[in-house]
């Protein structure tokens, strides 16, 4: 059998890579993510398979090269932490996952964006507290009557957009490559239009860097009303957090979800709590704000069906790349 060893996979995730598990492919599961230190494990192996967060340098990849192992893939759709220079110098062979299900960050923004409108974090945080007063944040308008604006109407904006179609909302998307044919679940308006109307502004823009860099800024949230709320499940840096961060405080709008901060790298893993309150800790500053302001660890992509598609397309990659 062709021997596989898949890094970073968790006990929860081994189940569904056993299910789709391939004749003459032989998977072996390290929970640990491939370090400097622990490039031994890779020994003997035929083939590797990667997250995001694992080393795959130039270091790395020439040790691999020594002991023989030609396909380095990945079963992200990032692939930045393989160096593809090095890979092609020692003739390895690099492959990457380009899709998988976009519900799993719509249904996720989708979540946000309801539990930021209805206010369900105050509500549940009143609550733990003794406070079963009605408070007038939780007092909006139904699914029926609420108007949505997805910013950037790509895979996942377009899958957002379905669901709130499905429960009754009015849809507007702004995207400078507007698509044909989605006539029935969004209608498109000037970004300027949908910011001033939306009461959920939900964010779905890939971040290009050096283009464009904190975009979603003061002058955009200015637009915005003051019961609205925005969601950000795609990248922080295309947003100027500190300027969200000024107008929840000021009330410029009513609150914010992120399933993605600036600095997340640095709480990769588990950090103690205390280390989140550092001096210009972002997350310090969301703490502060909640529950108008909530913070997801980046879990847009984990869900069941993204990690099947993630599997059965990186299996696909290997029988691919052995068949030439
Ligand atoms: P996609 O390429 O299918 O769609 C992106 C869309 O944004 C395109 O239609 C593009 O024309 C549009 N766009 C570009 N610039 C824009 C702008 N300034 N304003 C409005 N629209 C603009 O990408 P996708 O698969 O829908 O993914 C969107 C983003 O979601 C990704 O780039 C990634 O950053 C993020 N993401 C997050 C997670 C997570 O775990 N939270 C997981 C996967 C992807």
């Amino acid at each position: 059998a062709f021997k596989i060893i898949s890094f970073g996979t968790r006990d929860n995730e081994v189940p569904h890579f056993d299910a789709l598990n391939k004749e003459g492919f032989e998977m072996t599961y390290k929970s640990e993510n491939l370090t400097h230190d622990n490039i031994d494990l890779v020994k003997g192996f035929d083939g590797v398979l990667l997250r995001a967060n694992n080393v795959a340098d130039k270091q790395n990849l020439d040790q691999m090269a020594e002991w023989g192992i030609k396909y380095v893939f990945t079963r992200t759709v990032g692939y930045n932490h393989i160096d593809l220079d090095a890979a092609k110098a020692n003739g390895q062979i690099v492959a990457y996952v380009p899709a998988y299900s976009p519900y799993a960050v719509a249904d996720l923004a989708f979540g946000l964006g309801i539990m930021q409108n209805r206010n369900l974090a105050g509500a549940v945080a009143s609550s733990e507290e003794g406070d079963f007063r009605p408070n007038p944040a939780s007092f909006v308008p139904e699914f029926q009557s609420l108007t949505v604006g997805i910013l950037g109407t790509g895979k996942i904006g377009l899958a957002e957009a379905k669901l709130w179609k499905g429960v009754g909302a009015k849809v507007l998307g702004y995207d400078p490559y507007p698509k044909d044919g989605i006539e029935d679940i969004l209608t498109y308006a000037s970004m300027e239009d949908l910011l001033k109307e939306a009461d959920i502004v939900s964010l779905h823009v890939p971040y290009f860097k050096g283009s464009n860099d904190q975009f979603f800024a003061a002058d955009q949230l200015k637009l915005m009303k003051s019961s609205a709320v925005l969601v950000n499940t795609a990248r922080a840096e295309i947003t100027d957090e500190e300027a969200i961060i000024a107008a929840v405080k000021a009330g410029d709008i009513k609150g914010f979800a992120t399933d993605v901060i600036s600095n997340e790298r640095a709480y990769f893993g588990q950090v103690k709590p205390e280390a989140l309150q550092e001096k210009g800790s972002i997350m310090a500053e969301f703490q502060a704000l909640y529950p108008k302001v909530v913070v997801t660890p980046h879990i847009g992509s984990y869900t069941e069906n993204a990690l099947h598609d993630m599997i059965s397309i990186s299996y696909k990659n290997f029988e691919n790349a052995l068949n030439g």
